[in-house]
């Protein structure tokens, strides 16, 4: 994994996200996303890392070792739109929960980390 940059939010604006364990899948998409609940269509995996492309409008969980290491969103076109990292190693300033963001125009479209908070 590249190494990340932590870009900080006027503390109005730092998300506030449930406990990934916990919470009814919600219908809305972008309420899911906003929150970080599980949408209606949600699976998990493991291995090293999740696929940048998926079912639309889908979440999906990394499980690493029994635990969610990141819970991703995937956008009208299944491309991957939003991460929540809940924790990683080999970043020692990273703050957790943190929030990436994908943009499919930027040459590199995931974003630095953006803290969130529970
Ligand atoms: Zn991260």
């Amino acid at each position: 994994m590249e190494p990340e940059v932590d870009i900080p939010y006027a503390s109005s604006a730092k998300p506030t996200l449930q406990n990934p364990y916990q919470g009814s899948p919600i219908s809305s998409f972008s309420g899911a996303m906003s929150v970080g609940g599980k949408t209606t269509s949600h699976s998990t995996q493991g291995g090293s890392s999740l696929p940048t492309s998926s079912t639309k409008y889908s979440s999906m969980d990394l499980i690493s070792s029994g635990q969610i290491k990141q819970r991703r969103y995937f956008d009208e076109s299944g491309k991957a739109k939003q991460d929540i990292d809940y924790f990683h190693s080999g970043e020692a300033l990273h703050n957790f929960p943190h929030i990436h963001y994908w943009n499919w125009s930027n040459l590199i479209p995931r974003s630095g980390a953006y803290p969130a908070q529970f």
